[in-house]
């Protein structure tokens, strides 16, 4: 008989709606790709939050395993770049979502969506960054290519107790910017001063409806959150200042004007890390492997067993998760 394993399946009808539910699948219900990976650790993301509770449509395929992160080891492959025992990371790539996810001990997939686990990293380490962690890579990336470095001043981190904000957070401090972090969580304070911030602001004093312009407060920004927060970022950025965009925990509209674009040379960089190509995943991973300071990440990071991941679903998805989760299988 075929070896089987646990896994969260999405299941949807018209009588019953959205169900979620933890089953047992062998091999033999694995969708099509050329390498077969061992999970050893996932994470809950936002996005995983979204589609456990259907709160918006991730899910364009159904039944569904959830789950768009996920690092382990080959246990299976015809692709040229891997062999059985490489130790993988796999982010996005449509994975959870149109493509058999995560959340179950093995998963077959293309070998064109893995990167290697860096040598210094365990499967629990590359989870604990995750899509979240390796977004907030990929915004200050941009922000440096556009000469957004220390020197230039402040930078502004929003959304920053969660998970692609405190990761932001500490790679910023780590690479000598003075960060503002902006949280709606006051109680999380010495957290985010732990993680590097040099000044914590409230989450209102963004989230209301923009002026054109505003004070110029700080040279950057790396922003989760979207909406009013946005538009207000933009306005209070300084002259040839850049913000980069990668979220929508407040909302995907931007009610903001042109003033900070014509009149500031304020740049808006767009982020996507989901199909975001091989070339700058590799970069972003070496660069985390690099200029992430490892200590900070166990005040970062907490480990949840697979069987709490539904309920971690709902509570990322009700801004009750701090920082980053790792779900071990
Ligand atoms: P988290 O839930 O961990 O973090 C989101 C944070 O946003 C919360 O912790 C909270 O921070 C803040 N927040 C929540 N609701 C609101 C609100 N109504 N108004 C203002 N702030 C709010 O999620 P992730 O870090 O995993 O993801 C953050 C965002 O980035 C999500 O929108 C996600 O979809 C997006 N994302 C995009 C990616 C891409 O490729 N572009 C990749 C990964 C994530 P605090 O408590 O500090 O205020």
């Amino acid at each position: 008989m075929a070896e089987t394993f646990r896994a969260v399946l999405i299941t949807r009808s018209e009588e019953h709606g959205q169900s979620v539910d933890f089953v047992e699948l062998s091999e033999d219900d694995l969708m099509e790709g050329d390498v077969t990976v061992a999970v050893e650790a996932t994470t809950v993301n936002y996005k995983d939050g979204l589609a456990i509770t259907g709160k918006a449509p991730v899910v364009r395929r159904f039944p569904m395993i959830p789950g768009v992160d996920l690092a382990g080891t080959v246990t299976r492959s015809s692709h040229p770049q891997w062999k059985e025992g490489d130790r993988v990371i796999l982010n996005g790539w449509g994975v959870g979502e149109t493509h058999y996810g995560a959340y179950a001990g093995r998963a077959r997939v293309s070998g064109d969506w893995l990167v290697p686990l860096p040598a210094e990293m365990s499967p629990a380490d590359a989870m604990a960054i995750g899509t979240a962690g390796y977004t907030a890579m990929l915004c200050v990336m941009a922000l440096e290519r556009h000469g957004i470095v220390p020197d230039r001043g402040r930078v502004v981190v929003t959304g920053a107790a969660g998970g692609v904000g405190s990761v932001a957070v500490s790679l910023l401090a780590n690479l000598g910017y003075e960060v503002v972090a902006s949280t709606g969580r006051q109680s999380e304070a010495s957290y985010l001063r732990e993680l590097g911030a040099a000044e914590i602001i409230g989450r209102e004093e963004l989230s209301a409806p923009a002026r054109p312009l505003g004070k110029e407060r700080w040279a950057g920004g790396v922003d989760a959150v979207g909406s009013h927060t946005l538009a207000n970022v933009l306005s209070m950025t300084s002259y040839g200042g850049a913000v980069a965009a990668c979220g929508l925990a407040q909302g995907m509209d931007l009610p903001a004007s042109v003033a900070p674009f014509i009149l500031r040379g304020v740049s808006l960089l767009g982020i996507d890390s989901v199909m975001a190509p091989k070339s700058l995943r590799l970069e972003a991973w070496g660069r985390l492997a690099r200029d992430l300071d490892r200590s900070k990440m166990a005040a970062l990071a907490s480990t949840i067993p697979f069987s709490q991941v539904v309920e971690a679903a709902e509570d990322i998805v009700a801004g009750r998760v701090r920082g980053r989760l790792v779900v071990e299988m």
